[in-house]
């Protein structure tokens, strides 16, 4: 069999190319399967066709390059013409194996590109990670008057604004060509086991405004490399310790996390821009805990962890019940997810709103409707505790307040009660059983 494409061939397969790349699509008609073509060739052979590698590299590069602006059209053109390439080469050749991995290439990305489009809203652009859209001029109000970029005045009333959909990233259309900021909201969009290096990789940073030195900077800005002589100019932001030019950092305020769980300190603190877009983005994400040292210094914090146990003792009894699950109680709580999954995880969010009082009322609110639904259902109420040591008629929960649970049985008991007695009635009970059954 012959390795190399006779040159009469050679000379249609660079025709093709050439119309290929230009765009002009001939009306040849291809009836061959893709699955045909797939099976053919042969891997033994060694590939000669230095020639048309260089053309179909160019084409590669020329798609990878501008994948996105690549408009789906085109890539639907460069198809047809790799499909009749594939019939002007010989069968069985490496050449032919090649256009065929080609067109297999070029139909996974029209494939993505289709699927991308799919989910773009209209006009909506990416870039740097950022998936911006026309700002509607009616949500104006509740974004910054300011192009991030350009730091002029931004209209959308008047002008062409953009804001991206993940950080909030607001820009001038004029000024999207040129965008500086990379979407500080790229590791939402991280698939399972990649990483992103950097101050912006979802976590929240603990350690106090780490300041690095200018010089250990190099005198230049932490987002956008300017220099930043004279070294006056510079801004320090308290959340990644670097400093940064004016374009950068405009001084806006925000309570740094590090110091609020370090000394419950929230006085707001100067940052660069792009931690404030971070931070406003990870704020409702559990990924804080309390310290030990915090819960008893202050009364605010441990009245709110003490309802948080109380909210995960009621859980307990609100999975389970049937009739709660219809009444979809537990929907109460989808602002604040983690509040079901245990009591120790805060947001930055969640701490603002403590320091506030917002979250101790929010978490009365919901404990009173849990407990309200607990006490009226026949099938929670089935699932509680009379004190085996005074026998009142006391319905009592793990969640009722003054009780104390045998640790073993989990039994539920007033506290005196049970601090009154050497052993846990039930506990000694059942032991009482076990003896009488051995005998
Ligand atoms: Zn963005
Ligand atoms: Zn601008
Ligand atoms: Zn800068
Ligand atoms: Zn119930
Ligand atoms: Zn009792
Ligand atoms: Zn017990």
């Amino acid at each position: 069999m012959e390795g190399r494409v006779a040159g009469g061939e050679e000379e249609e397969w660079w025709a093709a190319m050439a119309s290929m790349v230009r765009g002009s699509v001939g009306s040849l008609a291809s009836g061959a399967s893709l699955a045909s073509l797939a099976s053919s060739g042969d891997s033994s052979e060694a590939s000669s066709l230095q020639d048309s590698s260089e053309g179909l590299a160019r084409l590669d590069r020329q798609l990878s390059s501008s994948c996105s602006s690549l408009e789906l059209e085109d890539i639907q053109e460069a198809i047809e013409g790799v499909r009749r390439t594939i019939l002007q080469t010989e069968e069985r050749t490496e050449a032919r194996k090649e256009l065929v991995h080609r067109l297999i290439r070029l139909r996974i990305r029209r494939e993505d590109l289709e699927h991308r489009q799919y989910f773009l809203q209209p006009g909506q652009v990416q870039s740097l990670g950022h998936s911006l859209v026309p700002a509607e001029p009616g949500l104006a109000a509740a974004r910054p008057a300011y192009c991030q970029e350009c730091c002029g005045a931004a209209w959308p009333l008047l002008q062409a604004v953009y804001t991206c959909t993940t950080c909030s990233h607001t820009v001038h259309a004029a000024c999207l060509t040129a965008l500086r900021r990379a979407c500080v909201g790229a590791f939402t969009t991280l698939v399972a086991g990649e990483q992103l290096g950097g101050h912006y990789d979802g976590s929240v940073s603990l350690s106090i405004c780490p300041e690095l030195s200018l010089a250990e900077q190099e005198y230049r800005c932490g987002e956008c490399h300017s220099s930043l002589t004279p070294p006056g100019q510079a801004r320090v932001c308290d959340y990644t310790g670097l400093s940064y030019c004016c374009s950068c950092h405009w001084g806006g305020l925000s309570p740094s996390p590090a110091r609020i769980l370090a000394n419950w300190d929230f006085t707001p603190r100067p940052m660069a821009e792009a931690s404030l877009q971070y931070l406003a983005l990870v704020a409702r994400r559990p990924s804080l805990r309390l310290s030990r040292g915090l819960q008893a210094v202050t009364e605010q914090v441990s009245g709110v962890v003490a309802m948080r146990h109380q909210l995960v003792a009621m859980k307990k009894y609100l999975v389970v019940c049937r009739l709660a699950q219809d009444e979809k109680i537990l929907t109460k709580l989808k602002e604040r997810q983690h509040f079901v999954e245990g009591p120790e995880m805060y947001s930055l969010q969640d701490l603002v709103d403590l320091e506030s009082g917002q979250l101790a009322s929010y978490l009365a609110a919901t404990l009173a409707a849990f407990q309200e639904h607990i006490r009226a259902c026949v099938l929670c109420t089935a699932k509680g505790f009379v004190c085996e040591v005074c026998t009142s008629t006391d319905l009592l929960f793990p969640f009722t307040p003054v009780v104390e649970a045998c640790s073993s049985c989990q039994a539920v008991y007033h506290r005196d009660c049970f601090r009154s007695v050497a052993a846990c009635p039930r506990c000694a009970r059942r032991g009482r059983k076990l003896v009488e059954e051995k005998e």
